[in-house]
């Protein structure tokens, strides 16, 4: 079995849309999405639609429970409110009643998927220190574990035999069956790691590789959207610099 995996797409039509054609050359077999369809972007309709035809399991993210009142908008920043209140202004029932039912976390043979952390998924911390992965091992029981949230594609690797947690952002790995896995795919939409290239992942089950891939998307087209959409400045130019 190959898996696409997708996260964080915020409504970012032209990147999600590039994302899927790379995926398709990539034969997978299946295309998970790990929530975090809309917020800041201005197509999250067109992205939900998208979304529902492609993927085979959705996942919620904590944008994606804002858009339906399931959160409150004062745990939001000033721009990420904004964009939320337009956001929630935007969706259509259709949209509405899709988010409504997406689920917490997914668990396939020994694979957990989920937006924030594989243990209390609706409380949407981070996980980004050595010792808040070594947390979340300790609280799941899977062997591999793909997250988003962060927009930061890392890698947290748990040795069994040292119970050691490394960090390293290798974009290929083998998985190997004396360690656990916290991979975090990074975001379709709004990367943030100061790379602007939309950010996917493949997991072959057969081979055990993961590998995580860059491509670039057109965003100037994005941002005209977000401009005739007027939401705020900030969130328009974040995307060029990818942060
Ligand atoms: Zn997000």
């Amino acid at each position: 079995m190959k898996y696409g995996i997708i996260s964080d797409i915020h409504g970012n039509l032209n990147a999600l849309t590039t994302v899927l054609q790379e995926l398709n050359r990539e034969k997978i077999d299946q295309l998970i999405c790990l929530g975090d369809l809309v917020g800041y972007g201005p197509e999250p309709n067109e992205c939900i639609q998208l979304i529902k035809k492609s993927a085979t399991i959705v996942i919620a993210g904590n944008h994606d429970h804002a858009a339906i009142g399931k959160i409150e908008l004062r745990l939001f920043n000033r721009y990420a409110r904004n964009a939320m209140l337009w956001t929630r202004q935007t969706l259509t029932k259709a949209s509405i009643s899709f988010l409504r039912n997406l689920k917490l976390t997914a668990i396939i043979d020994d694979v957990q998927f989920v937006h924030a952390t594989p243990h209390n998924p609706d409380l949407w911390n981070y996980i980004s220190s050595t010792f808040e992965a070594l947390v979340s091992f300790i609280a799941f029981d899977k062997q591999l574990c793909f997250v988003g949230h962060s927009h930061v594609p890392t890698n947290y690797i748990l040795s069994e035999q040292n119970k050691k947690v490394v960090n390293h952002f290798d974009q290929q790995i083998t998985i190997e069956p004396n360690k656990r896995y916290i991979l975090n795919i990074g975001s379709v939409g709004q990367p943030r790691d100061l790379n602007p290239k939309a950010t996917y992942a493949t997991y072959n089950t057969v081979t055990r590789r993961y590998k995580l891939h860059r491509v670039a998307y057109n965003i100037a087209q994005t941002q005209q959207k977000m401009r005739k959409a007027k939401l705020d400045d900030r969130l328009i130019s974040r995307l060029a610099a990818g942060r």
